[in-house]
């Protein structure tokens, strides 16, 4: 904050002072002075005045604040340091004094006091600190702010306000360090700045920032005095970038508009507005409650908007004020100016004087600062003057002007205005708490009704209840009563009876036949009867009722058991009819076993072979052959019979051996390719894979592997096995298998498997060919030709896939390793073996992709072989071929001279 005591000057000084004659300067120190025009106490921080202010609506609370003055002088430009080279400047500076010397002649001068005297070397920086912080400060803090320049066209105005210093920042004027300063201390979220920046010219405001808007009106509020211009563009600024560009644009337009109006800009003033909004919080204020005087409640702060202006004027140059005489459009511009310009110093004057009268409405630019010159704002002004002898007329009025306004005591008051809307907000937010608490106690009221009402429902059939029994008990104890007393009256009757019988015949009789007493005693001894005589009936009835409910009773156990005998008997029935069923179809398949055992000896013998149990493998037309000979083998018919379900579900029998029984049967209907369907539809495919996983006996997965197998060399099959996760599995399988046998049935099932063309990737995938290629470990021959078979069927996917452009690169054969053990076995003493391989290498070396790696593998060394020692003549020319048409092998056999 400004630290000279700007805000709360309380003098004036009193114009010109003649040195050296008036001794009476004792101090520079423009504080201390009072103002002629004033009585006010020296020192007095804070005071309520009726000094001057042509504002009518400075009422209220204030901060009286005289307007601050500085002079700057700008330096000698290259004209004035040749053209006055010889004469000495006009004005004399002492700014340590802060006073000016204006040299009438040369032994002759007056002198002045300002708030600033700014030489020629003062720095932009000093000027702003000086001149515009102090302002900018207390619009931050919520007061209206004007800066001013004042001055001849060409002394600096325009380079002390509105330079940019884009090239240089120290070079940067008021405008743009205000602005910097202004955006460093609000905060985005609750406050915000805009800017309107206008000329006045010929007594029209003019929208710098919108050029079609060239007639802006003002508009005053009677009420407050305040001063806006609703018609001028408003630009929200958010940071300095935007600003500069946005007076960059205000420029533009300037030259613009006055080379439209063929003027110049020196002769329009410029007023750029910022409008500074802030929220604030006012103070908590303690306010005692209305019943209790001592008690006080403390009201929350309210939310408070701060809005002030600021408002920086480069005024036009102030040689028009004297120059006249122009003619036409010159002369009116020259009025115009006149007007606005002397309309100020006429204001100026009147309010320097204390005079009653301030002309603020002839002129828009006095009526535009009506709020802030003479108002309720901080102003600054800074008149700039120029060092030529040739111009000191111009800088003696200009000093003048500057002199007077130094009296103009504003009367500084703070925008705070109620955040109706936040208050709103507050007041909305509060309710709403209220209302969620009322709606919580209405809530929890509810409840306890509720819960009021619901015990009182308890007590009260409680209550009933116990009345209830007791009343019920007491029915009870009468009723006994009642019995007891009519037990004893008949046990004394009957006893009186006697007695009277005896006495009667014994001694006197008369007694009991006293009239009365006769008849009483015939009474009671009928109503006893009568009594009796219900009685009986009563338990009669009892009785009757007890022995048919005792038969009811007796008829339905009867009943119960029977019927749970009955169901015993027919559970065992069941269960001895499925074991009956379980045996039947155990014992066909039996059959059916020992049919097939015995058909397949029989074609054996036929044959003269080696008695494959599980055919297809090697030689998969063999039971196409059989199925295509018109009639059903005995295996097939018993098939029928039996039924494929009732088989599959003896592959799940709790009896091992049945088990064991029914995969080998299934294995055997397996290898009949008519037969296959059914099975797989059946899902005999899946429960065999479940076999194949649920490993228990080396029979039943090598018998199981050997279904898969058959069933394996079906195309829809196989992609069924894949799909069912076969792949890993059968893998999983062919790597902890030892039997040869189960590892034979295995390598087959995946030998059938490379066959297919769609296959192949999951094959890899899945470890198919590694598991395939693993299997060699065995070496057992019958395993290694499925090895071999298998490796043949694989390349003559790919080489087909090749050929067929739908794959390329290097055989996945080659990736997985096979080579070695290809080349290894090409001349395996097994025929089976030697002859899968020589189609795999045939294969294999069609596609030049793998030319490479079977040269360096020695594979082609087993080509050549090929071609001349291979027993079949479709191979060798096949290798021959193959071997021709590759550049590779063809390079490689004439380096090594060899010859097909
Ligand atoms: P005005 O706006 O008062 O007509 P300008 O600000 O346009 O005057 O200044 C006129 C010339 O003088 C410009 O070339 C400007 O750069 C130069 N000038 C003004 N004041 C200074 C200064 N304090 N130091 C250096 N050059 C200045
Ligand atoms: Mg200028």
């Amino acid at each position: 904050m400004a630290s000279n005591g700007y805000r709360n000057g309380t003098g004036t000084n009193k114009g010109a002072i003649k040195p050296p004659a008036s001794s009476n300067i004792r101090s520079s120190s423009f504080k201390s002075r009072l103002p002629p025009s004033s009585n006010h106490s020296t020192g007095s921080a804070l005071r309520r005045t009726s000094s001057a202010s042509f504002t009518t609506a400075a009422g209220g609370d204030g901060v009286p604040g005289r307007v601050r003055v500085a002079v700057r002088l700008r330096p000698r430009n290259a004209e004035e340091s040749t053209a006055d080279a010889d004469f000495a400047d006009c004005v004399e500076l002492q700014p340590e004094l802060k006073r000016l010397k204006l040299r009438k002649n040369n032994w002759e001068s007056e002198t002045y006091e300002f708030d600033e005297v700014l030489t020629e070397f003062a720095s932009q920086k000093r000027v702003y600190e000086v001149v515009a912080k102090p302002v900018v400060e207390s619009v931050l803090d919520g007061y209206n702010g004007t800066v001013m320049a004042y001055g001849q066209t060409g002394t600096g105005k325009t380079f002390t306000l509105g330079r940019l210093g884009e090239e240089d920042t120290s070079a940067r004027g008021i405008m743009v360090r205000s602005m910097e300063e202004i955006l460093a201390n609000v905060s985005p979220e609750t406050d915000s700045i805009s800017v309107s920046y206008l000329q006045l010219y010929m007594e029209t405001i003019q929208d710098l920032l919108d050029p079609a808007n060239d007639n802006i009106s003002i508009v005053e509020d009677p009420r407050t005095g305040d001063v806006s211009l609703p018609g001028a563009t408003h630009v929200e600024i958010k940071d300095e970038p935007s600003f500069l560009e946005l007076l960059r644009l205000g420029e533009a337009h300037r030259i613009a508009a006055n080379t439209k109006l063929n003027t110049e800009s020196s002769r329009s003033h410029a007023i750029l507005m910022v409008h500074v909004k802030r929220s604030v919080l006012g103070e908590e204020v303690a306010i005692p409650s209305e019943s209790d005087k001592s008690s006080h409640f403390v009201k929350p702060p309210k939310p408070l908007v701060r809005k002030s202006k600021l408002v920086l004027v480069d005024l036009a140059g102030s040689e028009r004020v004297q120059k006249s005489g122009s003619e036409g459009h010159m002369l009116e511009e020259a009025k115009s100016i006149n007007l606005s310009l002397s309309a100020l110093g006429k204001c100026i004057n009147a309010l320097a004087e204390n005079s009653a009268h301030v002309p603020i409405r002839d002129s828009k630019l006095t009526r535009l600062l009506r709020d802030s010159f003479g108002g309720t704002a901080r102003t600054s002004l800074i008149v700039t003057i120029g060092p030529s002898p040739r111009h000191r007329g111009e800088t003696a009025s200009t000093i003048l002007f500057g002199q007077r306004a130094m009296k103009v005591e504003n009367m500084l008051r703070i925008k705070e205005e109620f955040d109706y809307k936040s208050l709103a907000r507050r007041l909305e937010i509060q309710l709403d708490k209220l209302i969620a608490e009322n709606e919580r106690q209405q809530k929890a009221f509810d409840d306890e009704v509720e819960r009021i009402n619901l015990e009182a429902q308890n007590r009260v059939s409680e209550v009933e209840r116990n009345f209830t029994d007791a009343l019920e008990k007491e029915r009870l104890k009468c009723q006994m009563e009642y019995m007891e007393s009519v037990k004893k009256l008949e046990e004394k009757m009957i006893e009186n009876q006697r007695k009277h019988q005896h006495d009667g015949f014994m001694k006197d009789k008369c007694n009991w036949e006293g009239p009365g007493f006769s008849e009483d005693i015939a009474e009671v001894k009928k109503l006893l009867e009568k009594e009796i005589h219900m009685r009986k009936e009563a338990e009669k009835e009892v009785n009757k009722l007890k022995s048919q409910l005792g038969q009811h009773m007796d008829a339905g156990a009867g009943g119960d058991a029977e019927i749970l005998k009955l169901q015993i008997a027919l559970e065992d029935e069941v269960h001895q009819k499925k074991k009956l069923e379980e045996e039947i179809i155990i014992l066909r398949s039996q059959m059916l076993q020992l049919t097939f055992e015995a058909d397949q000896m029989r074609r054996c013998l036929a044959r003269g072979g080696s008695g494959n149990a599980y055919p297809g493998l090697d030689s998969p037309m063999s039971q196409v052959r059989d199925s295509l000979s018109g009639h059903k083998t005995p295996v097939s018919a018993l098939f029928d019979q039996v039924g494929v379900q009732k088989i599959l579900d003896l592959l799940e029998s709790e009896d091992a051996n049945v088990r064991i029984h029914a995969v080998k049967v299934v294995a055997n209907l397996a290898a009949e390719e008519a037969n296959q369907e059914r099975i797989v539809e059946a899902g005999g495919l899946t429960s065999l894979l479940m076999l194949l996983r649920s490993y228990e006996d080396e029979t039943v997965r090598r018998v199981a592997a050997g279904a898969i197998a058959n069933l394996a060399m079906n195309e829809a099959n196989q992609e069924l096995i894949m799909v069912q996760g076969g792949i890993s599995l059968l893998s999983t399988t062919a790597s902890d298998a030892e039997d040869p046998q189960t590892l034979r049935m295995v390598a087959g099932a995946i030998a059938n498997l490379c066959g297919n063309d769609k296959l192949q990737a999951t094959l890899r995938s899945e470890g198919g060919i590694k598991a395939l290629l693993g299997m060699v470990r065995c070496r057992h021959p019958d395993v290694l030709s499925q090895v071999a078979r298998g490796i043949a069927n694989f390349a003559k996917c790919e080489s087909r896939a090749s050929t067929n452009g739908i794959r390329s690169g290097r055989s996945l054969l080659i990736d997985e390793g096979a080579l070695p053990w290809i080349v290894q076995n090409a001349n395996n003493d097994a025929a089976p073996i030697r002859r899968h391989i020589e189609l795999a290498l045939c294969h294999l070396a069609q596609h030049e992709a793998n030319a490479k790696d079977m040269i360096n593998g020695g594979a082609l060394w087993e080509l050549v072989r090929i071609t001349r020692d291979c027993s079949r003549e479709d191979i060798r020319s096949l290798a021959r071929r193959t071997l021709n048409s590759s550049l590779l092998f063809r390079s490689e056999m004439r380096r090594l001279r060899i010859e097909l």
